[in-house]
C-alpha cells in the first residue's frame, strides 16, 4: 500500500465481531483475565489499550519502526527515551530544539547526574567534537525549531554508529508523510503528537516509534514502568486526525511556500527562514532526505515594536503557543516557546524579539496574506 493509503487505513475495522469501520474506544481500565496465567492480550490499560495499540501500530507501520508508543505528551515521549540513560552518561542535543526538551534535560535529568552538550546540529564537526567517552546519544531535530536549520540526518546517524551511540530525530515538524528518520537508519523518532499528527489544536499527545524491537521494547518497559501514556479517548481522536494527514501535510505545505515568497519581498522583512526558498541554507541537504518542507517558517522583522505590534494586530491569524495545526498561529519565540533557554545562548542563536514564528495552517492563502498585510503594515507604530 502507498503511504497516502496507508495513512487513511489506519484502524479501520479493527472490530471482528461487529465490523465497525471506526476504531472503537475501549474505554476499560481492566481485562477480564480467560484463566488463571492467561491473557487476552490486555490486562490493564496503563500496559496496553486495543483502541492506543491500533494507533501505536499505525504510527510504527507509518514511520517504518518496528515499535510504536503512545504517550500523554511529546514531554512524556521524550521523557521516557532520555530515561534509557543514566548517572554519569551524556547526551548530546541540538541547541536550537524545542524549549521543553531544553527545559527537562538541563533542569530535569541534569538533577540525576546525565549531562548535556547543546550543539549545532548543522554542523557535524562540532557534533562530532562534543562526543565524549561518556556520551551514549545524540538527539536532534530537523528543521529546527524556530530557525528551521536543516540536520543532515545521515551524517548523524553515521556518526551515531561508528561511536556506538543512539541517533534520536524528533519529527515532530515534517511528520513521517515528508520525512522518514528510521529508514535513513535512526534508532528512534520522537513526536509531539499535539501538533500535526493531531492536527487540530485540540489534543496533546506525544509518540514514540523505534526502529528495533530490542531498543522498542526497552522504551516500552519504562512506558508502563513510568505511565505517560495516552488514555483511549485521545487515542482514537488521534486515529481519526491521522487520515487526512496528507491532505494536511501538502495544503500546509503549498500555503507556507506562498506566505513565506510573499514575506521575502516585504520591505520590513529583514529574513524568512524557510526550506522551501531555494536560497535557505541547508536545502540541499533537506531535499535528500524529505520529501516536502512543511507548514513553519519564521521571520525577522525590523523592530521589536513592530514584532509586538503584529502579535496584537492579527485578526484571523491568532497569537498563540503551538504548532500544526489547520488554524494560522503567530508566535513571539523568544518570550514564549523558548523563554527557558538562557538570554544569552538565544541572542547568539539569533532567536530575538524580532523573529517571528508561523505555524501556516490550511486557510486560504489569500486570507492569510491580506492578514499579514494589514498586520505589517498597520498604522505608524
Ligand atoms: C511541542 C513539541 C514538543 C513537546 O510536545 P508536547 O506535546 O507539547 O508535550 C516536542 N518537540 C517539538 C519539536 C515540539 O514542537
Amino acid at each position: 500500500m502507498k503511504l497516502h493509503s496507508k495513512i487513511v487505513h489506519i484502524g479501520v475495522c479493527t472490530d471482528e465481531k461487529t465490523g465497525a469501520i471506526s476504531t472503537p474506544i475501549y474505554q476499560s481500565a481492566t481485562f477480564r483475565h480467560p484463566a488463571l496465567g492467561e491473557s487476552t492480550g490486555f490486562d490493564y490499560s496503563r500496559s496496553q489499550n486495543p483502541t492506543r495499540k491500533v494507533l501505536e501500530e499505525g504510527i510504527a507501520s507509518l514511520e517504518g519502526g518496528a515499535v510504536g508508543l503512545a504517550f500523554a505528551s511529546g514531554m512524556a515521549a521524550v521523557t521516557a527515551v532520555l530515561m534509557l540513560y543514566k548517572t554519569g552518561d551524556h547526551v548530546v542535543v541540538v541547541e536550537d530544539c524545542y524549549g521543553g526538551t531544553y527545559r527537562v534535560v538541563n533542569k530535569v535529568f541534569n538533577n540525576f547526574g546525565i549531562a548535556v552538550s547543546f550543539v549545532d546540529g548543522s554542523n557535524i564537526e562540532e557534533v562530532t567534537q562534543a562526543i565524549t567517552p561518556a556520551t551514549k546519544t545524540i538527539i536532534v531535530e530537523t528543521p529546527t525549531n524556530p530557525l528551521m536549520k536543516i540536520v543532515d540526518i545521515r551524517a548523524i546517524v553515521g556518526l551515531a554508529q561508528r561511536r556506538n551511540l543512539h541517533s534520536i530525530v524528533d519529527n515532530t515538524f515534517l511528520t513521517p508523510y515528508f520525512q522518514r528518520p528510521l529508514e535513513l537508519g535512526a534508532d528512534v523518532v520522537i513526536h509531539s503528537g499535539s501538533k500535526y499528527l493531531a492536527g487540530h489544536n485540540d489534543l496533546v499527545c506525544g509518540f514514540v516509534v523505534a526502529r528495533t524491537s530490542e531498543l522498542g521494547e526497552r522504551i516500552r518497559f519504562i512506558q508502563n514502568a513510568t505511565g505517560g501514556v495516552l488514555g483511549p479517548n485521545d487515542s482514537w481522536l488521534l486515529i481519526r486526525s491521522l487520515k487526512t494527514l496528507a491532505l494536511r501535510m501538502e495544503k500546509h505545505n503549498s500555503n507556507a511556500l506562498v506566505i513565506a515568497k510573499w514575506l521575502k519581498n516585504h520591505p520590513r522583512v529583514a529574513k524568512v527562514y524557510y526550506p522551501g526558498l531555494a536560497e535557505h541554507h541547508g536545502k540541499a541537504v533537506h531535499d535528500r532526505q524529505a520529501s516536502g518542507y512543511g507548514g513553519m517558517l519564521s521571520f525577522v522583522v525590523d523592530g521589536a515594536h513592530l514584532s509586538k505590534a503584529i502579535l496584537q494586530r492579527v485578526k484571523m491569524i491568532r497569537f498563540a503557543e503551538s504548532l500544526g495545526g489547520v488554524e494560522t498561529l503567530i508566535t513571539l519565540p523568544a518570550v514564549q516557546t523558548h523563554a527557558d533557554v538562557p538570554a544569552d545562548v538565544r541572542e547568539r542563536l539569533g532567536i530575538s524579539d524580532c523573529l517571528l514564528r508561523l505555524s501556516v495552517g490550511i486557510e486560504d492563502p489569500e486570507d492569510l496574506i491580506k492578514d499579514l498585510e494589514q498586520a505589517l503594515g498597520g498604522q505608524k507604530i
